[in-house]
């Protein structure tokens, strides 16, 4: 039977990689984006996936940190399925703020717990009815070392990765029972469009504090969630591909 896959912010960097994992493992896969400037480069993973892996794949539009875009998603999702089920809800999306906690303005921080936090919640809430008691099924939140450790000029997003980590452990404890298991990746630094703004020379000290002295590569953290999907023992767990960054 076909396996159905939800990805939200699919569109580029580490959601894009996941997008493409889920298909090559034989998922049909449901890829969102928010920005009417990333509708081509999602429509660019959708032909991809289906003709590189044969299965299918649609782009839906949502602004997954507003409930009503959410509730289109899904029920999109659903239809293009063409039954009630799904068995993989990876929750990618997120934005960043890099600012000082004084001139960070209310509309601004919100945004980001509502976009890397809230957003999981909705989706997770209304996934979930589709994946309780169908065998193994998982969701997969995308957190970040921000979330483990603290991050300067980062408060907003620390609070809603660390926010993610413990939605996970939670939701890990109260779905088992109905075989939904619910993990964490959190990685450590990556490049996509979130480090783009970041000068060579600022990359290679950025590089320098890491022990394995490197930039993570999205195939870094598309390899977590390969390992994820199949790890039916795995649950309430964060992963962090990292290169040893938390451990100094
Ligand atoms: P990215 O290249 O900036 O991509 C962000 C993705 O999220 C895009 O697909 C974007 O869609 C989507 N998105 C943003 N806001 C959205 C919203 N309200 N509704 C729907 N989609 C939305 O970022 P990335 O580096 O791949 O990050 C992906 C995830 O990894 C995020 O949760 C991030 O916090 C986490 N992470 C990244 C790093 C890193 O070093 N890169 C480290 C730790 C954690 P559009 O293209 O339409 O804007």
């Amino acid at each position: 039977m076909a396996k159905n896959a939800i990805i939200t912010g699919g569109s580029r960097g580490i959601g894009k990689a996941m997008a493409l994992k889920l298909g090559e493992k034989g998922y049909n896969v449901v890829i969102n984006y928010r920005s009417n400037s990333s509708k081509a480069l999602t429509e660019e993973v959708i032909d991809e996936i289906k003709s590189e892996f044969g299965v299918d794949a649609l782009a839906v539009q949502a602004d997954v940190s507003k409930f009503e875009d959410c509730e289109k998603l899904v029920k999109e999702a659903v239809e293009f399925f063409g039954e009630e089920k799904v068995d993989a809800l990876v929750n990618n999306a997120g934005i960043t703020n890099n600012s000082n906690f004084i001139d960070l303005q209310p509309d601004a921080y919100e945004a980001v717990i509502n976009t890397n936090l809230v957003s999981m919640m909705h989706m997770s809430h209304l996934c979930l009815p589709y994946m309780v008691d169908n065998g193994d099924a998982s969701i997969t939140c995308t957190a970040s070392v921000g979330g483990m450790t603290g991050v300067i000029n980062q408060g907003d997003y620390c609070a809603a990765k660390t926010g993610v980590i413990g939605l996970v452990r939670a939701l890990a404890l109260e779905f088992a029972p109905r075989q939904v298991r619910v993990n964490a990746i959190a990685p450590g630094m990556i490049m996509t469009d979130m480090l783009r703004g970041v000068n060579q020379d600022e990359l290679n000290a950025l590089a320098a504090t890491i022990p394995l002295g490197r930039i993570g590569d999205v195939s870094d953290i598309a390899g977590a969630l390969d390992y994820i999907l199949d790890a039916t023992y795995l649950t309430g767990q964060t992963i962090s591909p990292n290169g040893g960054f938390v451990l100094q």
